[in-house]
């Protein structure tokens, strides 16, 4: 086999498993959320099999391993640039929305804000009449016009934007329980930029196909993660994450730090969904979330925080004395006062809070801890009643 045979084969296997890849992850997500924001995801995940396909049949065609032609060839470098473009701008999208960014909040905006994908299409059209991206030479051999750079620039000025804000985010303290998410957001393009400049100076090896389906499988990860793990509503650890962290602070300790297990539970919480409905009640749970947050930021290395079910949250903690624990309780009920203060709702969301303290020797499952500790949370909601 001659060496651009085996290349081409190379090239075209490297972009079929990268194909597969965000097939896979296309197909994973599919349906998972009614969310406007899947929308956009799917979309890029759309643009960005275009992007490979194109590429792939490039080469493909290039070293005749299909019938030549240059109208195709030009056709493919078309469709590569106007998908690059595209995949950007609905990445864009989507990660405004992640960022909950007023940006995405009006859709008038959205759409106007596609204005460069519209600049890159017209240059594209124009390109047939005034080659000045890209161009075959009388021998077809392919050439870089002296506007080629801004097809790189109209894509991705898009990242570029939504990925700032993400860092600038990540810096901001009131946004500081959502660093993680923000970090991830600001560092994705960093990979496939390295690849998409390997592949600028060196076009023959397709590194950016290869590092574009890796970087959209990695966030796919974390967001599967995050669907396993987290409360959708208060974004805390959901019930199953709970108990896998217990399992794991009670077994594999063995440092025989006690734990502190405190049972957080709303009063008369039926009433505030009874009297200002559902919807207003979601809002309360996620006050109590914000207040569990405040009241234990203190501790934030010590201590996890879930939402058990309805009502009920927990509050875990290790490394922490008898007294920090009480602390914990009245710090969470003071900023919950502050908070019902600030929201000037009709109604105030209280909390009861009971401790547990558990030996890791003692064996003791989590529902016998709830239930320590759940003692102790009726006898306040009963004293409060009266
Ligand atoms: P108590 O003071 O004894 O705790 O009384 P309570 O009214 O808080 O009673 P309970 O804890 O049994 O009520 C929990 C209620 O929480 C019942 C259920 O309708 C409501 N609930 C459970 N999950 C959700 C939710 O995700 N959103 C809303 N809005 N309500 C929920
Ligand atoms: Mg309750």
């Amino acid at each position: 086999m001659s060496d651009v045979t085996l290349y081409s084969i190379l090239y075209i296997e490297i972009n079929i498993f990268s194909v597969i890849l965000v097939v896979i992850v296309q197909l994973k997500t599919l349906g998972l959320s009614k969310m406007v924001a899947q929308r956009h995801f799917s979309m890029s995940m759309v643009s960005l099999i275009m992007f490979i396909l194109s590429d792939m049949m490039w080469v493909v065609t290039r070293n005749n391993f299909l019938p030549y032609s240059p109208a195709l060839i030009l056709l493919y470098k078309d469709i590569y640039f106007f998908s690059a473009s595209l995949m950007c701008y609905f990445w864009f999208v989507y990660f405004e929305y992640l960022q909950d960014s007023p940006f995405v909040a009006n859709r008038r905006r959205v759409w106007v804000s596609s204005i460069f994908v519209w600049v890159q299409l017209a240059l594209i059209i124009t390109n047939h009449f005034t080659p000045m991206l890209y161009y075959l030479d009388e021998d077809d051999r392919y050439h870089r016009g002296l506007l080629f750079v801004s097809l790189y620039v109209f894509s991705y000025v898009y990242v570029m934007f939504t990925c700032s804000r993400a860092l600038v985010g990540f810096f901001d303290p009131s946004k500081k329980d959502q660093r993680r998410k923000l970090i991830k957001l600001a560092l994705f393009p960093v990979f496939p930029a390295i690849g998409g400049l390997f592949q600028y100076v060196i076009p023959s090896i397709p590194v950016l196909c290869i590092t574009l389906a890796i970087a959209v499988l990695s966030l796919y990860l974390d967001w599967a993660e995050e669907l396993i793990s987290v409360d959708p509503l208060t974004k805390l650890n959901n019930r199953k994450q709970l108990l896998f962290l217990y399992d794991q602070w009670t077994k594999s300790s063995d440092d025989h730090e006690p734990l502190f297990v405190l049972m957080v539970d709303a009063d008369k919480f039926k009433s505030i969904n009874d009297t200002y409905g559902h919807i207003e009640g979601d809002i309360a749970l996620k006050r109590i979330a914000e207040a569990m947050k405040l009241g234990t930021f203190r501790w934030k290395d010590k201590v996890n925080l879930s939402r058990y079910g309805g009502d009920e949250f927990v509050i875990m903690a290790k490394g922490i004395t008898d007294e920090d624990a009480s602390e914990i309780r009245n710090k969470v009920t003071e900023n919950l006062k502050e908070l019902n203060k600030k929201a000037a709702s009709p109604y105030d969301v209280c909390v009861s809070i009971g401790i547990a303290k558990v030996d890791s020797s003692e064996g003791l499952s989590f529902s016998d801890v709830a239930e320590i500790a759940d003692e102790e949370l009726y006898m306040q909601k009963k004293a409060r009643r009266k």
